[in-house]
């Protein structure tokens, strides 16, 4: 007989008190036994994993049920349609002055940062308020500012002209 009993636990799909080795370890100690158990045991793994997918199908069937009707209330109300297009209209406007001056680096897009970086000291804000509006953390920001970067992030520029209700033109100039 063992001197240590193995461990227990309740699974919280039967209920029933098990010992560890009837569920799959979720972290294991170095030498690969089970640090901690799921919470489910082995038995019920299955039916969980498909109620699990089935309770997502239903999420996307209700997102789907909600974008089809959000459609049909704009498509029905002139207001709102005119003002659903203005704001399409609007996001191309700026995608496309953004993208036609973005160089493609790997799979992210950059725009030179010198202009950028003039605009952001134009401003004048403290370092903590433009870390914040960008979502940068301080020594990016700092690198920026001090014209040490090369490029920017498309995304980062496009941040600031949301955060600062301003177009890409007001930063790079129109046609740069
Ligand atoms: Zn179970």
């Amino acid at each position: 007989m063992a001197l240590v009993a193995e461990p227990t636990r309740i699974c919280r799909r039967c209920d029933k008190r098990k010992p560890w080795s009837e569920f799959y370890a979720k972290r294991r100690w170095p030498d690969g036994t089970t640090r901690n158990p799921h919470s489910y045991c082995i038995a019920c793994w299955p039916a969980v994993q498909r109620e699990n997918y089935a309770r997502s199908a239903e999420r996307r069937a209700r997102r789907r049920e909600y974008n089809r009707r959000y459609q049909e209330a704009v498509q029905a109300d002139p207001e709102r349609l005119a003002l659903h297009n203005e704001g399409r209209r609007f996001r191309y406007r700026e995608l496309n002055g953004v993208t036609r001056r973005a160089r493609v680096v790997g799979r992210s897009r950059h725009l030179p940062a010198a202009p950028f970086a003039e605009w952001l000291r134009s401003l004048g804000l403290p370092l903590a308020e433009i870390e914040r509006w960008l979502g940068l953390d301080g020594s990016h920001a700092r690198r920026l500012l001090r014209g040490e970067q090369a490029s920017v992030d498309l995304d980062v520029v496009d941040r600031a002209c949301l955060a600062f209700g301003v177009s890409i033109d007001a930063i790079y100039g129109e046609d740069a």
